[in-house]
């Protein structure tokens, strides 16, 4: 279904120091020994996917788990593999970081080995919020990381930010927009906290770490609409970027475009089938099998889902491209309501979610594919 000719790849690397109370990301503990182990077997599966696929890499992404455990003498060494294992065009080359891993040398040397967009996950800029998340970086390491990427000459920096912790307040929101109106940043992720199954918060209830509903949403628009004044455009649920500086890899996933993703826990669409590998090291280094996703196939429901992340919606002309045929009315059937409440915009060519649609996207969505 994919109607191009390129492909995002994304390596999971496992590893982090401690888990953060509020992640339920597949890790496991940092290990040297692992590390290596994890290494030669994401080489062995670069080698075995690069003899079966003729499709350009166009991204590459390193995600986690910390990737920015693995020194940057590893990161070139899976580089230099996907280089001989695949034909690769000018990719936008992402590394996820911890502000309190790498010095100045370390980003010197990601650039010089091709890395030309490194995501930071700072998460608060106050130091209170990043001992609530039980990060183990302080807003200095943030500050420090930030201004040796600027010296290494990576233009390309995007900052994390998680909001709707109990005690955060609107000086720590105006924080964040203050370092962006002062400083260059391409690129804004904001996540509302969720207290999500599997993690420390949500085993513990008795301590509340979030804020309620209400004062999230309120926080969410205050951030949406005051990065908007400074610039950024508001492209994605929880991406904001200005400069059309657009995560490249990420807008594979929002497009339905296919993705090769390699590691415990990575999910792919490749050849036009879903499939992944289970979230056990062990098991990814022992014997490296990948599961087919039967229940998932390409229909109009889950590219309509997936489009209505970002601002420009659905367009009746990519969904003809993409299937063939105009937009179903029965996708229209819904949307007056949603119009009236200011969350939907929409004509017989076009729906898009408003960013007040966006804080509801779950609900608007699932009544729209009904
Ligand atoms: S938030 Fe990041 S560093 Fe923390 S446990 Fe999850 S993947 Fe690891």
């Amino acid at each position: 279904m994919s109607n191009n000719n390129y492909l995002g790849l994304y390596i999971h690397v496992p590893f982090c120091e401690k888990k953060c109370p509020y992640c339920n990301f597949y890790s496991v503990q940092n290990s040297e020994e692992l590390q290596n182990k994890y290494i030669n077997i994401i080489i062995q599966e670069l080698q075995k996917f690069g003899a079966n696929t003729n499709k350009i890499i166009d991204t590459i992404y390193f995600g986690g788990g910390t990737p920015s455990l693995l020194k940057p003498e590893k990161i070139y060494k899976i580089i230099n593999n996907i280089n001989k294992n695949f034909s690769i065009l000018n990719p936008e080359i992402i590394i996820e970081i911890n502000p309190a891993d790498y010095n100045y040398s370390d980003f010197e040397i990601l650039k010089s080995i091709g890395i030309n967009r490194v995501s930071v996950g700072a998460q608060s800029l106050n130091n209170n919020n990043l001992i609530t998340l039980q990060r183990r970086h302080n807003t200095e390491h943030i500050l420090n990381t930030y201004y040796n990427i600027i010296k290494s000459g990576i233009k390309n920096i995007s900052f994390d930010f998680i909001i709707g912790l109990l005690g955060q307040n609107f000086q720590d929101l105006d924080n964040i927009i203050n370092f962006c109106k002062n400083n260059y940043l391409a690129h804004i992720s904001v996540y509302l906290l969720k207290i999500e199954k599997n993690t420390k918060f949500f085993d513990n209830p008795n301590i509340k770490n979030f804020a309620d509903q209400d004062i999230c949403s309120d926080f969410y628009i205050y951030i949406s609409e005051n990065l908007k004044k400074i610039g950024y455009d508001h492209y994605e649920i929880s991406n904001f970027a200005r400069d059309n500086m657009y995560s490249k890899h990420n807008l594979k996933y929002w497009n339905l475009d296919e993705y090769l993703g390699i590691g415990p826990s990575a999910h792919s669409f490749f050849n036009n089938k879903r499939f992944y590998y289970k979230n056990n090291l062990n098991n990814f280094l022992e014997n490296p099998e990948i599961i087919y996703d039967s229940d998932s196939c390409n229909t109009p429901d889950e590219y309509i889902m997936l489009k209505l992340r970002l601002k420009s919606g659905v367009s009746n002309q990519e969904f003809q491209k993409k299937f063939n045929m105009n937009i179903p009315d029965k996708y229209f059937s819904n949307l007056k309501k949603y119009e009236n409440l200011g969350l939907v915009n929409y004509t017989k060519n076009k729906i898009s979610l408003t960013n007040r649609g966006f804080l509801l996207s779950n609900t608007i969505i699932s009544d729209i594919i009904l």
